[in-house]
């Protein structure tokens, strides 16, 4: 669906990659073959809701094979369509890319309100949909792997795998054929968290480097900083903790009934405690309510992070935003209108294809993980623990002192499956600040970070395309 700028999401996101295409020297042919969608599957299948059969709407789109299996979230919203679907699918393309994940990038969808249906009737949906992927080929270890999206969860990740290992008994590698599972199913730890936590660690490192602080007229730094989380789903949820913990102030949380505000900074825990208690985000003891979530949006802050859907931040409301860094958590909250805007009043976008990847990072560690068939950890840490301790042992007597409590316990410490994932997402995220920032640094025509970071994309795939010789 057009919205009212003309551009529906996926022509949003062709937009995008057409303003960044004109930055790199590719062929053409091969700039048309990234674009498009692959491979689209809409389907539509009957369910037994109660008495009455309902005729689900739902769908998987592949956007790109250069690389196997294709990666990317299934959405239970009422918001779902293909449009929607496509765009999201090509966002997987170039989020993986930009993060070195070898993956192809894909979407799935189901046209449904999941808070109208029973977990009964959840389950019966999302076993039939991985029923109609199965019959079509759209899902498997080496095909395309499916994780949580806006309205899912590792509830459903669960059903997933256990539909798909009824259906292909005796298949070795069956437990990499959905991420984001509960980690008795084969799920990795930390990756509940990993969307928030890779956002918190891109955002920390791109306040670190000053000549970036110095275009969004801030300070250096993390430590102070006056941020608005929209959405307090899973992502806003984790983000909210993770800035908080580092240091940063949450003065704004915004949920769909509206948002509170605390210029002294509030507590994600105590918040969702509170809308759990009484329904409502509103009347948090000690903050100020916001009837319209979208008034939080144009608080004064230094970053603004939207972490429901897309389109929040339009060409409309754009101007009256006064954030300096706006942190894409969600996929797609900015048109290009707001892109415009932000560009002419040097406000610094963060896009969403490189900063909330540290889902799809983790997936790609808990797919390793399922592949190798063991736990992160489970090789190394005890063979650590005893070097580290050999080595300490040595420090202690040639320097006749001793390390104790604390301290020690962190020398000692060997790695655990979680302080391996967290790890590797960190790396895996200052990796690509830099990596975008340089690429924009070499250009300095390109305009925003969101055309680096798809300059970086395309320059990944095109490489990927040309190498396997499908281009002469
Ligand atoms: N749905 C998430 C995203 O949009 C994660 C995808 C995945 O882990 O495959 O990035």
């Amino acid at each position: 669906m057009p919205t009212s700028e003309g551009y529906s999401f996926f022509g949003a996101v062709l937009a995008n990659f057409d303003k960044a295409a004109k930055f790199t020297t590719w062929d053409p042919g091969i700039l048309e073959q990234i674009k498009q969608c692959n491979s689209v599957y809409r389907m539509q299948f009957p369910v037994k809701i109660g008495e009455k059969i309902e005729v689900i709407e739902a769908y998987r789109v592949q956007h790109s094979h250069h690389k196997t299996p294709c990666k990317g979230g299934i959405r239970f919203s009422t918001t779902v369509d293909l449009d929607e679907v496509m765009a999201l699918a090509a966002l997987m393309t170039y989020k993986c890319a930009v993060v070195n994940v070898p993956f192809g990038g894909a979407k799935g969808g189901i046209n449904i309100d999941p808070k109208k249906y029973s977990t009964y009737e959840l389950e019966k949906i999302t076993r039939r949909y991985t029923h109609e992927l199965i019959k079509k080929n759209f899902i498997g270890p080496g095909i395309d792997v499916p994780a949580p999206d806006y309205g899912t969860g590792e509830r459903e990740m669960a059903w997933i795998l256990d539909t798909y290992t009824s259906m292909k008994p005796g298949e070795i590698d069956a437990l990499g054929c959905v991420t984001g599972k509960p980690v008795s199913q084969g799920g990795v730890r930390g990756r509940k968290e990993a969307t928030g936590l890779g956002i918190f660690y891109g955002i920390r490192e791109m306040c670190s480097i000053p000549e970036m602080m110095e275009k969004a007229g801030l300070p250096v730094g993390i430590e102070g900083k006056r941020v608005i989380v929209q959405g307090l789903g899973n992502v806003g949820y984790h983000t909210a903790k993770f800035f908080r913990q580092g240091g940063a102030k949450l003065i704004a949380l915004a949920e769909y009934e509206g948002a509170i505000f605390k210029e002294e900074g509030l507590n994600e825990d105590e918040v969702r405690e509170h809308r759990m208690k009484t329904g409502s985000i509103l009347h948090f003891p000690g903050a100020t309510n916001i009837a319209r979530t979208a008034e939080a949006l144009e608080l004064d802050c230094d970053i603004v992070i939207p972490a429901a859907l897309e389109n929040v931040i339009n060409g409309k409301n754009a101007p009256r935003i006064k954030a300096r860094i706006v942190a894409e958590a969600a996929n797609g909250p900015l048109t290009p209108e707001a892109d415009k805007v932000f560009i002419e009043r040097g406000t610094l976008v963060v896009p969403d294809i490189y900063l909330n990847a540290g889902g799809v990072t983790v997936s790609y560690f808990e797919w390793l993980k399922n592949l190798s068939h063991v736990r992160y950890g489970r090789m190394e840490k005890r063979f650590n623990e005893n070097q580290n301790r050999n080595i300490l042992y040595q420090i202690e007597k040639l320097t006749d002192k001793t390390v104790d409590g604390k301290e020690r316990k962190i020398i000692l410490h060997g790695p655990e499956e979680e302080d391996l994932v967290y790890s590797g997402l960190e790396e895996t995220m200052i990796g690509a600040t830099h990596e975008i920032i340089d690429t924009w640094k070499a250009n300095p025509r390109i305009p925003d970070m969101r055309t680096a970071a798809y300059v970086v994309a395309i320059n990944k795939v095109a490489t990927s395309y040309t190498e396997l010789g499908i281009f002469p």
